[in-house]
């Protein structure tokens, strides 16, 4: 479904990819792990068109995406849940949840908002209150809402364990387990290698702007525990 090879990202005289190819195919999990300043948002904005790329080619469902704007990407299927949940504190949590269907017409809002109230009731419980004063587990489900509201086929989830309690890093992983079973193939980053290996299928561990290793969650697993712990 997503096909990224070899591309490179830089900032001024940083280059933060070096050369990165993966691959996602549909139905799938894929993790990319490793510490701070890997490279793993970058990867995403990459694919998301929110960074510029020098060489190297990103296609999705077979198409090349590397010249369509942010916004073509997002309309092509490609949904996307920032590091931090980013949710837009002062609006309300339905309005939040619909910015990620902006321009789809009321009726497609309105059967987006039911079915995930549906499976997330705390959309509906809290609709009407603004998104800043939930908490950061609460906000971090508005934010996966908002990516879900276009119903994508490949959904992109930034570190969506940062800062979370341990009662939270569980209910968010069922909460990708319910996005899971609607048939969403996903690629998500983390640090926190535990909960996140086992939402995966397969992972790429990166280092230093590279990708060090690739493998089924069970190839990959001690050594992504080895670089959480590094
Ligand atoms: P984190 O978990 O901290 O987000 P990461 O694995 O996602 O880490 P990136 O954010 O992709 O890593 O950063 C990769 C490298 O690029 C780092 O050295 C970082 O300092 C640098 N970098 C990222 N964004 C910028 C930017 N806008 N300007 C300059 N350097 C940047």
């Amino acid at each position: 479904m997503l096909s990224v090879e070899d591309i490179e990202v830089r900032y001024g005289g940083i280059t933060a990819l070096h050369k990165v190819s993966i691959e996602v195919e549909e139905g799938e999990t894929v993790l990319l792990i490793g510490a701070n300043g890997a490279g793993k948002s970058s990867l995403i904005n990459a694919v998301i068109g929110a960074t510029q790329t020098c060489g190297g080619r990103i296609r999705f469902k077979g198409q090349d995406i590397g010249g369509l704007s942010a916004d073509r990407r997002a309309r092509a299927g490609i949904g996307y849940s920032p590091e931090g949940r980013k949710v837009f504190g002062t609006l309300s949590v339905a309005d939040n949840v619909l910015s990620g269907a902006f321009g789809m017409g009321r009726r497609h809002q309105k059967e987006a908002f039911d079915w995930l109230s549906s499976v997330f009731p705390i959309l509906a419980e809290r609709a009407e209150q603004p998104a800043g004063q939930l908490s950061g587990g609460q906000q971090q489900i508005v934010a996966f809402a908002r990516a879900m509201s276009s119903y994508p086929k490949l959904l992109l989830l930034d570190e969506p364990f940062l800062g979370l309690a341990p009662v939270w890093i569980q209910r968010i992983s069922d909460a990708i387990r319910e996005i899971q079973r609607r048939g969403t193939t996903i690629l998500m980053t983390e640090q926190m290698a535990r909960p996140a290996l086992k939402l995966a299928t397969r992972g790429y561990i990166m280092r230093g702007g590279e990708v060090r290793r690739s493998g089924s969650v069970a190839d990959i697993g001690d050594a992504a525990l080895v670089e959480e712990y590094l």
